[in-house]
């Protein structure tokens, strides 16, 4: 195959099973002057297992700054270098951000190698709409900042997905059952693609119990995948009799907007709803 100068190859690797390496990825691997890797001995016991025996060198977030100014200087003099994790797609929850974003400064062609990814392992085995998702990457370690971020993801309508470390797991889905409610379905996916690979889809109540009385479902690598928000009720239906009866009430003295405004106020319901309703046919339709 051949490789083209000046250019950063990002490359995706197996995140459990070896077999899951493309082709392409042994090729361009093979073929450049140089491979970034998160860790090296991770990285050659990789090659040396395909027969592969390019030079690798360290590109963690400890050295970034200075390893990616030499490797976009390498680039530019007509290197060609491969950007690995230690597994799965790079940038996805691992480092190589800031040599993408200074290669593509410098005018370099940037290429990528798509492969595994534990993100899109997760989703395509989840028995929950996919078709738009939010990740959210690692939950954070600490209590306060992770039940604050969950607090702003309470009302996203969007299917959720989250990395988490084996042992945080039962920490945070007991933070979900608090703050999402324990009805919304999930999937823990423990180990993709490897011996142990472990599906287990239950609300989250369920699972919250099942993870705290098995410490096996606490073991390995794991992807949380959870239900967005249910949707707000369409139309007008999520008003009763009562707040009906108030707000025809308010908009025979006071424009729909206004009335709407109030009838939140003393309900606490969505504005939006009342206004909605006020402006149908069923409320008056003003
Ligand atoms: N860039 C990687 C990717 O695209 O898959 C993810 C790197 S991130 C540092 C590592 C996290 O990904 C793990 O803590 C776990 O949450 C998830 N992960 C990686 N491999 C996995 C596997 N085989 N099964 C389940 N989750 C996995």
């Amino acid at each position: 195959m051949s490789i083209a100068p000046g250019t950063l190859y990002v490359v995706a690797t197996p995140i459990g099973n070896l077999d899951d390496i493309t082709r392409r990825a042994l090729e361009v691997l093979g073929a450049v002057d140089l491979i970034a890797a998160e860790d090296t001995r991770h990285t050659r016991r990789l090659l040396a297992r395909f027969g592969i025996g390019t030079p690798a060198t360290a590109l963690h977030e400890h050295n970034e700054r200075q390893v990616c100014g030499r490797l976009v200087e390498r680039m530019r003099d007509g290197a060609a270098v491969a950007l690995v994790s230690d597994a799965g797609t790079p940038l996805v929850s691992d480092p190589g951000h800031l040599l993408v974003r200074m290669a593509h400064e410098a005018g370099l062609a940037v290429v990528p190698v798509p492969g595994p990814s534990a993100l899109m392992a997760a989703l395509s085995v989840a028995p929950l709409p996919v078709h738009r998702f939010a990740f959210e990457g690692f939950l954070p370690a600490r209590a306060a900042a992770r039940r604050g971020l969950l607090e702003s993801l309470r009302e996203e309508p969007r299917t959720l997905v989250f990395f988490e470390a084996p042992h945080r797991i039962g920490a945070a889905l007991e933070d979900l059952c608090a703050i999402l409610g324990r009805e919304r379905r999930a999937m823990l996916a423990r180990e993709l693609t490897k011996v142990h690979e472990t599906l287990l889809c239950a609300s989250l109540g369920e699972l919250a119990r099942r993870v705290a009385a098995d410490p096996e479902q606490r073991r390995g690598e794991m992807v949380l995948v959870v239900e967005g928000a249910p949707a707000p009720p369409s139309g007008t239906a999520g008003l009763d009799e009562a707040a009906r009866r108030l707000a025809r009430g308010l908009a025979r003295e006071l424009p729909p907007a206004r009335a709407a405004a109030l009838a939140a106020e003393i309900t606490g319901r969505p504005r939006k709803l009342f206004y909605r309703f006020l402006v149908s046919e069923e409320g008056g339709g003003q």
